[in-house]
């Protein structure tokens, strides 16, 4: 599938719009969903243009795993969670909805989840819950 740079997140990843970023390095990002599935609900992205986990290298899918784990362990240390559903969805047909390969770290039982890009979460919620996050990192 071919990429789009116009994309939502190839958009955030150039800093062309804002994002509540938890962590950066090198080949990933991690921020908060804007419309969050659950309290704490972040994403972790590879810098690499892949829309789907099938066109990411092996090494860059390692490091964005390091990343998850980073991510998932802060969750559980700073926002108390006690179980994280991690979601990554691989095309339209499968309701991906952003053209740049993501993963959802969800910090909540998988029965709980709100509906997926469903509405709109509260910002300075968000921005709170990325700050606690964010100090661990
Ligand atoms: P997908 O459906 O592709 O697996 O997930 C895309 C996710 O991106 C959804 O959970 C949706 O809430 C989130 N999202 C959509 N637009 C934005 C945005 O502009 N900023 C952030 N931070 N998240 C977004």
């Amino acid at each position: 599938m071919s990429y789009d740079n116009n994309n939502i997140f190839a958009k955030i990843l150039r800093g062309e719009i804002p994002c509540f970023k938890v962590y950066e390095d090198d080949d990933t990002l991690a921020f908060m969903d804007i419309m969050p599935q659950a309290d704490g609900h972040a994403l972790v992205i590879p810098k690499h243009p892949a829309v789907t986990l099938l066109e990411l290298p092996a090494d860059k899918a390692a490091k964005t795993l390091q990343t998850v784990q980073k991510v998932m362990a802060a969750q559980k240390s700073e926002l108390g969670a006690k179980g994280v559903v991690l979601m990554q969805l691989n095309g339209e047909a499968a309701g991906q909805t952003v053209p740049h390969l993501h993963f959802h770290l969800i910090p909540a039982h998988v029965s709980e989840l709100k509906r997926h890009a469903g509405e709109q979460g509260d910002m300075d919620k968000i921005k709170a819950l990325a700050e606690k996050i964010r100090a661990a990192l």
